[in-house]
């Protein structure tokens, strides 16, 4: 199944291409203040239809995760990181992808607050 997505303004497009069984909430510093759904795709499952430069990035922690969100409406529709095995992947803000029930996923909690 592929998936479009855009942060508000548009100036941040995607499509997103795999399952999505469950949302992932995450109660980090970051993933608590943003309020967001997370969808754990391969990073090559995520394709950019803007150029990557029209996100910016915000790191913090033990900058391992690139935010990624739209300098111009703020919103944060992806991060980038890699797996403990070292595969890139991307964190795919469901909130941000259209036309998707987000009642009807099941939610997971993931307690990021203690790593
Ligand atoms: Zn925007």
């Amino acid at each position: 199944m592929k998936y479009q997505g855009s942060c508000h303004c548009g100036a941040v497009r995607f499509e997103a291409e795999g399952e999505i069984g469950t949302a992932t909430a995450c109660n980090c510093s970051m993933c608590q203040r943003k309020g967001i759904l997370m969808w754990f795709v391969p990073r090559s499952a995520l394709h950019l239809l803007t150029p990557e430069e029209n996100a910016s990035t915000y790191m913090f922690h033990k900058h391992i995760i690139k935010h990624r969100f739209c300098p111009t409406c703020g919103i944060h529709p992806y991060g980038e990181g890699v797996t403990p095995t070292g595969e890139p992947m991307a964190a795919i803000n469901l909130r941000c992808i259209e036309g998707i029930d987000l009642q009807a996923i099941p939610v997971q909690h993931f307690d990021g607050r203690s790593k």
